[in-house]
């Protein structure tokens, strides 16, 4: 990838791995809903964001080690670092 350098997590994201789905995967489960999907660039699990109510991608990346997610919105690129709190466009 050719974005600026953020740290070594973005940087090891070759392919930006896009949501299969545009919907949280844990909210369908329990008929909840949602603000904004972000999807994991380790395991490609699409999730929602802080502003929703339970901010099931926050939760992945703690409980799962996963550290960098990338915007599902359409329109939207970049990719962001928990551990690192690292955002970088791409
Ligand atoms: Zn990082
Ligand atoms: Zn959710
Ligand atoms: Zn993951």
């Amino acid at each position: 990838m050719t974005a600026k350098s953020a740290c070594v997590h973005i940087e090891a994201v070759e392919t930006v791995k896009q949501a299969q789905r545009l919907e949280c995967q844990e909210c369908v489960k329990r008929g909840d809903s949602w603000v904004h999907l972000r999807t994991c660039q380790t395991c490609g699990a699409t999730l929602c964001c802080d502003s929703s109510p339970n901010r099931h991608a926050t939760r992945h990346a703690h409980q799962s080690g996963h550290p960098v997610i990338a915007s599902a919105e359409p329109g939207e690129r970049w990719l962001y670092c928990y551990p690192d709190d690292a955002f970088v466009e791409y």
